[in-house]
């Protein structure tokens, strides 16, 4: 499908994309430079905007903060003509029409579109404070910041399976890991507390009083004072107390979700609300950029299958040159 120039207005676009991280904005490149006319609302922030420094995405320098990442793909979206919005979007309703088929509305404006993309994210649960500042001592991701902390002191803080697998796991970079409890009971099955230990982790039940800084660079986190009066030094650690999901969107068309939150998917990103798609941190799989950007292009290709005209079935050409065929012919009877 093509956009109709003459019903369509500025709030009418073939693809509305909510959420401008780099899975939404991957999406909104392939659509836009594949021909579909394409808007991307972005209220702000999300995970990628918490990155301090960039890891793992190839092509991309590690001085790069998350900030700059993503201006840099809002100038790319911009040049190919993608219509940006910086809002939230409150609501998304069915038109009951065969289209556009979905009314997006911000708190601005009610866009309307044919193939909606829910790329939203999730929200870390962060713990109470003292914590030390994100990227400096304060991590959420393991597979982006593991690395920082080859042979140094590490702490966990949680109380479930993902803490202590993150604990145990954090040994195949550093010998020297402890997994804060800070006062809560573990979660963790009768099976994960045997396995944990018998790993070299020690498990620190105290809650936490205080923190104090590195020596040499005070932007970093140099330790923990604990209310029994026990002190220990961390160049860092992984808070681990779960994702909020920012799943009301996909909630509200009646998408479904998996046990653990994230958004059921096909191979296209499609949910399973035909036209509705998600990708990114708020589908299952690991939260990472590549990973978002991936499922991001899969499900612009997808989402472009699902509008483009052509190639058309070979009854429906037919019937639609019928009349130049049967004016050619009778041009040629005449002749
Ligand atoms: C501190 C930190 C460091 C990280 N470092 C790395 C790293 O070095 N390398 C790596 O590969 N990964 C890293 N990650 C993981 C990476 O950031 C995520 O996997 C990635 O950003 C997921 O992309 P996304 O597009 O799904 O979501 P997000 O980047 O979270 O983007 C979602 C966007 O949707 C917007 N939004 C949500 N709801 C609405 C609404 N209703 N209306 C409008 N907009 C809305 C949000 O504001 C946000 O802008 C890190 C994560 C964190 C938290």
């Amino acid at each position: 499908m093509t956009r109709n120039e003459e019903t369509a207005t500025d709030q009418t676009h073939e693809v509305v994309v909510v959420g401008g991280g780099p899975g939404g904005m991957t999406t909104a490149l392939y659509t836009t430079r594949l021909n579909h006319d394409t808007a991307l609302v972005d209220r702000g922030g999300g995970r990628a905007a918490m990155m301090l420094d960039t890891h793992n995405v190839i092509g991309v320098t590690e001085e790069n903060s998350g900030n700059e990442f993503l201006q840099t793909a809002r100038e790319q979206l911009e040049y190919y003509g993608t219509e940006l919005y910086r809002d939230t979007v409150t609501n998304i309703e069915r038109t009951g029409e065969a289209s556009p088929r979905f009314a997006v509305e911000t708190g601005e404006q009610t866009l309307y579109t044919d193939a909606v993309m829910l790329s939203t994210g999730f929200n870390d649960i962060r713990p109470e404070p003292p914590l030390p500042r994100t990227g400096r001592g304060l991590h959420w991701c393991l597979h982006c910041d593991a690395y920082m902390f080859r042979d140094e002191s590490v702490y966990v803080m949680g109380h479930d399976e993902g803490a202590a697998h993150v604990a145990m796991i954090m040994l195949n970079f550093t010998d020297d890991v402890d997994l804060l409890l800070r006062e809560e009971e573990p979660a963790w099955s009768e099976e994960t507390d045997e396995l944990l230990r018998a790993h070299p982790i020690d498990v620190v039940e105290t809650e936490i009083d205080g923190m104090f800084r590195d020596d040499d660079d005070p932007s970093w986190l140099g330790g923990f004072e604990f209310e029994d009066g026990t002190t220990r030094e961390y160049r860092g650690g992984f808070a681990m107390y779960g994702s909020d999901y920012n799943a009301d969107l996909a909630d509200g068309l009646g998408c479904e979700r998996n046990d653990d939150g994230t958004i059921t998917v096909d191979e296209d990103g499609q949910t399973s609300v035909e036209g509705v798609y998600a990708v990114g941190d708020l589908t299952p799989g690991n939260n990472q950029i590549p990973i978002a950007m991936g499922e991001g292009a899969e499900a612009g290709i997808g989402i472009h299958k699902s509008l483009r005209t052509y190639p058309k079935p070979l009854d429906e050409l037919s019937t639609d040159t019928e009349p130049e065929t049967e004016q050619a012919s009778a041009a040629s009877a005449d002749d």
